[in-house]
């Protein structure tokens, strides 16, 4: 048994987007090993697609068609599948229930169109749409198997996690379920981590072991499969645990969507501490990376922009004679500013950044040094100086999200 992914949309024959939908079906085929030879995008056009779906059917047993269930005029993945397998349209009634409650609520018109979304094929079943309202297919018919799935990724990745998985399970005999964990590190190269992990990732048959290169963050994805859910979590856990304490120091979280920023507040919370910062070349991102997090009022009451000299001294009270003495991008400076917005606005934490962006250096320290601190309102907990590569943006992120390390505990 074999698979083969069709991705239908212009826009990506356009470079618009970026065909993710290929990459998460291609990894569920490669978890239950289903060998997958061929991956094609075709736009959105009834011939080109019906070619592309004769040509799958010469070498292929089960077909991906992911994209175009849509109700515009360019839609046409259900439609052109059914004609060419000589086969009718039904609509699905729970479908065209959703959609008639969805147009009374928004108090929309629905175009005629609309209804092309409660369509499957005739012999095939219906896979409903936990998210949209175009519900997706399943078809077995003449020695081949198809799944017809939505464009839109949050709509596609539960369909296939919920519908499409257990059905090819089904298809290629295989009883098992699979338990896996994203563990998530920052402050560490892949390559020190896989030297790290060397004799758990040699030896992975099960649970298995990748590490990703993530915006500044490495993560390591453990994989079991057994026969049951709890069997599979029972082989994972030791592993993760054991990953856990190798690189415990830089250790910043699990889960594959949440960030080092979710993880602080998270923790501040937890702990109801409060934290504010004083940003020279970050200007505020910091604060906005806190503020991005639902919840960052609890732990953040606000905090400030210092870019230039005078200001420092203006808002936070540093005296203008010890940024003379130390020069602004330094260990001093980064302590004071983090000190005193702690000491400002009574709060647990302090940060304090300062550094060189770029492009041109700064008091002779070149482009990528800087300094930040964490402080308490009576004494620096924590000051660190850096040397970060990359552009202006790049060094303003990473001192963001070093100084977000710094906080995490
Ligand atoms: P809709 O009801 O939103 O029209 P649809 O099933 O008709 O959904 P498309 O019209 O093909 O899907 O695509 C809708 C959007 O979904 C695209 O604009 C794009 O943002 C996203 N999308 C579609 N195909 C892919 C893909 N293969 N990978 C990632 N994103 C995709
Ligand atoms: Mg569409």
């Amino acid at each position: 048994m074999n698979a083969e992914i069709i991705a239908v949309g212009t826009e990506m024959l356009l470079g618009e987007i970026v065909n993710t939908n290929a990459q998460y079906v291609a990894k569920l085929l490669a978890r239950y090993g289903v060998p997958s030879y061929y991956q094609t995008v075709v736009g959105d056009n009834s011939q080109r697609l019906t070619e592309t779906i004769q040509l799958a059917e010469t070498r292929s047993d089960i077909i991906f068609l992911m994209g175009g269930l849509g109700p515009t005029l360019d839609d046409l993945t259900k439609q052109t599948l059914a004609k060419h397998l000589g086969l009718y349209l039904k609509t699905d009634a729970k479908a065209v229930a959703k959609l008639k409650a969805w147009q009374q609520q928004t108090q929309k018109k629905m175009p005629a169109n609309n209804l092309a979304q409660a369509y499957y094929i005739d012999h095939g079943e219906v896979l409903s749409n936990q998210v949209g309202l175009a519900v997706g297919s399943f078809l077995s018919w003449e020695n081949h198997h198809y799944f017809i799935l939505p464009g839109p990724p949050r709509e596609l990745i539960p369909m296939v996690d919920q519908a499409v998985e257990p059905r090819l399970a089904q298809l290629v005999g295989v009883q098992q379920v699979f338990a896996s964990k994203m563990l998530r590190f920052f402050g560490i190269g892949e390559s020190f981590i896989a030297d790290q992990l060397q004799d758990l990732i040699a030896q992975q048959q099960n649970p298995t072991i990748a590490t990703y290169i993530k915006d500044y963050e490495i993560g390591v994805r453990v994989t079991a499969r057994a026969s049951s859910k709890l069997a599979a979590a029972a082989i994972l856990a030791p592993v993760v645990q054991e990953i856990k304490k190798r690189l415990a120091d830089y250790y910043v979280g699990e889960g594959e969507n949440r960030r080092l920023s979710d993880e602080v507040v998270d923790q501040l919370k937890a702990k109801q501490l409060t934290v504010t910062a004083a940003e020279s070349l970050t200007a505020g991102l910091f604060q906005a990376t806190l503020a991005s997090v639902a919840g960052a009022s609890d732990v953040f009451p606000g905090g400030f922009v210092t870019y230039a000299n005078q200001v420092k001294s203006e808002l936070l009270g540093i005296a203008p004679e010890v940024i003379e003495q130390n020069g602004v991008v330094s260990l001093e400076i980064a302590q004071q500013m983090a000190q005193f917005a702690a000491l400002k606005l009574k709060t647990n934490f302090g940060l304090g950044f300062t550094g060189v962006a770029g492009p041109d250096e700064l008091e002779g320290q070149p482009v990528g040094t800087v300094f930040i601190a964490l402080a308490n309102q009576q004494q620096t907990i924590a000051v660190q100086e850096y040397h970060f590569s990359g552009k202006r943006n790049e060094i303003r992120n990473r001192a963001v999200e070093a100084g977000l390390k710094m906080l995490y505990d």
